[in-house]
């Protein structure tokens, strides 16, 4: 029992495979990944009892040319890359050559290919050791693998698969995936001979959306448009008054490569904390574009997580990308831009829908020289109706218009709260300068951190000797110790070296506060300038869809949606 022996090589073989291939859907991702590098249009896949009977596959990609087909395969067999260096420029899904050799070492596998200039196909099958041979076979331009009684050999890989239902709702949620991140290419997806996804003609990221993840999205998408030093992020973003319960509607490539982040999707919930409730999540689709070389993409077996060589940069690329998608909506780009929504649409609106709604408020509000839009910033009189001392009702021209008060003005005042934290007038002396001892490592490491104190509003100079001297710090980050904020802000320096330090956001609760103690009470009786101002003002406000903490600022009912509401439709 306890001699050492070597494994046999089928046993050796079946555990690689294991790591590779440990459920149905490692299977389908591993085969449509080779679908998505062979510059396949179109992709199908067959599903039959959550995978375990039927997985195939169906492309109309480049196709194997039938001298090959063995070779694919073997094991560490690929067309993808020649050495080690190659793994850090590949920009194909595969790179290993081992997926379909683990494939037959846990599965029947059958793979009918045709190349453009083949006149026929060819057929392989392959199960375990057993390689079978190249028979000749119709079949169209591309590629068919069909893989069966997956780990019918693996009795204990059986026992830990899910229901066929579960295991399907995998496969689903990674063709969802792939098919927002590879909008020009056609997915369809079909269990137990029933048609569940088809993106067929629907080319358009937005439009896919809102096919695949729901309505609601339709003209609630931001775009998402960053670069920073070779570094870009790309993609939709739900506006903040639509948010879910959890995670499952945000999806993250790298160089297109679909991976599961969770630091990259707390970035995302990092960048959006005061626009929405704690615990929800917006929806997003964004690829984050690394350079060669600043990305080891060979760290997972199945390639669902990647290493960055600069990982608290990536965190901060993905941070700000997100807030500028989110503030950019008056920011940057004018309001008038921004394409108001089409009829069509509005007449799919429910009356709740707040993104169309924000376009009518600043349609009527902003009024971008639309004469017919009644009124205007200029207007003295907005004849508006204060409901409970809490709610203002401002009839905009081509849309009544409900404001919360207090909300409107939390966020208006949060803003303003935060620009002026933002230019820094709010570093404190400390009374008296107090001398900190360090450790040496921590001494040592001081010196590389120094410029970041000082970016940060912290005086804090080395003091010889192992101490250093702080004379200075932020209002925001002041407490009752300077030593221990210090010191932790230098372990997290080292984690992280080339992440930045948001104040802003360290300190969004007690900006929040601030903010909310001096709005303008629900229950206030408002006088008509002040409501004039603060709609002028809400119109320069960044975040203007949310109040900080994540509740609505204003609803709308336009013309069609009085006319649904007295079925005059
Ligand atoms: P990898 O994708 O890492 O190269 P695989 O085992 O997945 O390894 O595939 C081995 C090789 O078989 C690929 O490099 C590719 O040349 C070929 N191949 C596999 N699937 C397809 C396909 N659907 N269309 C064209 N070629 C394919
Ligand atoms: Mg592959």
């Amino acid at each position: 029992m306890h001699h050492i022996k070597k494994l046999d090589g089928l046993t050796i073989a079946k555990i690689a495979a294991g790591e590779v291939i440990d459920r149905p859907v490692s299977v389908v991702k591993e085969l449509v990944e080779n679908s998505i590098d062979s510059g396949a249009q179109r992709i199908q896949v067959f599903i039959q009892r959550g995978g375990t009977d039927l997985i195939r596959v169906v492309d109309d990609g480049r196709g194997i040319v039938a001298g090959e087909l063995a070779l694919a395969v073997e094991d560490h067999a690929t067309s993808k890359i020649q050495s080690v260096d190659d793994l850090f420029l590949a920009r194909s899904m595969g790179f290993r050559g081992e997926a379909l050799a683990s494939i037959r070492h846990v599965a029947r596998l059958q793979i009918v290919s045709r190349t453009a200039d083949s006149p026929f196909g060819a057929q392989i099958d392959a199960y375990g050791l057993e390689i079978g041979t190249i028979t000749p076979v119709a079949h169209s331009k591309g590629t068919s693998v069909t893989v069966r009684d997956l780990f019918r050999n693996i009795p204990v890989r059986q026992k830990f698969l899910k229901s066929p239902a579960t295991e399907f709702s995998y496969i689903h949620d990674l063709l969802v995936g792939l098919a927002l991140h590879y909008p020009a290419i056609e997915f369809v997806l079909s269990h137990d001979e029933k048609e569940v996804l088809n993106t067929r003609g629907i080319l358009s990221l937005d439009d896919r959306l809102a096919v695949l993840w729901g309505k609601e999205l339709k003209g609630k998408l931001l775009p998402v448009k960053f670069e920073l030093s070779d570094y870009s992020v790309t993609g939709l973003i739900s506006n903040p008054t639509v948010t879910y319960s959890n995670r499952s509607r945000q999806v993250v490539t790298v160089n297109g490569r679909l991976i599961k982040s969770p630091v990259l999707q707390k970035a995302v919930s990092q960048a959006a904390a005061d626009a929405i409730p704690n615990g929800r999540f917006l929806a997003c689709v964004v690829n984050i574009g690394v350079p060669n070389g600043h990305v080891d993409i060979n760290i997972h077996p199945q390639k669902l997580d990647v290493r960055f060589a600069n990982s608290g940069f990536v965190f901060d690329v993905v941070m700000k990308a997100v807030r500028l998608a989110l503030s950019g909506i008056r920011g940057e780009e004018p309001l008038a831009a921004m394409a108001p929504p089409s009829s069509a649409v509005w007449l799919n609106q429910p009356p709740d829908n707040m993104a169309a709604h924000t376009n009518v408020l600043f349609q009527a509000l902003d009024w971008g020289g639309q004469s017919e839009i009644l009124p205007t910033r200029s207007t003295r009189d907005i004849s508006f109706i204060q409901m409970f001392d809490t709610y203002l009702i401002v009839n905009a021209g081509n849309a009544l218009v409900v404001l919360d008060q207090h909300a409107v003005h939390e966020r208006i005042l949060y803003e303003k709260i935060k620009d002026r934290s933002i230019e820094s007038t709010y570093c404190q002396p400390l009374l008296a300068a107090e001398v900190i001892g360090l450790s040496p490592d921590q001494h040592a490491r001081f010196a590389e951190a120094e410029s970041v104190f000082k970016e940060m509003g912290f005086e804090v100079e080395d003091f010889g000797a192992n101490q250093i001297i702080v004379r200075q710090v932020p209002v925001s980050l002041a407490g009752p110790s300077p030593e221990r904020l210090i010191v932790s802000i230098l372990d997290s320096f080292f984690d992280n070296p080339d992440m930045s330090w948001d104040l802003v956001l360290q300190d969004k609760d007690r900006l929040q506060r601030m903010a909310c103690r001096a709005a303008i009470k629900a229950g206030k009786r408002m006088a008509s300038e002040e409501v004039m101002a603060m709609i002028s003002d809400l119109i320069d406000t960044p975040g203007n869809y949310t109040c900080p903490h994540g509740r609505p600022l204003f609803i709308t009912w336009t013309k069609s949606d009085f006319e649904k509401m007295f079925l005059r439709t």
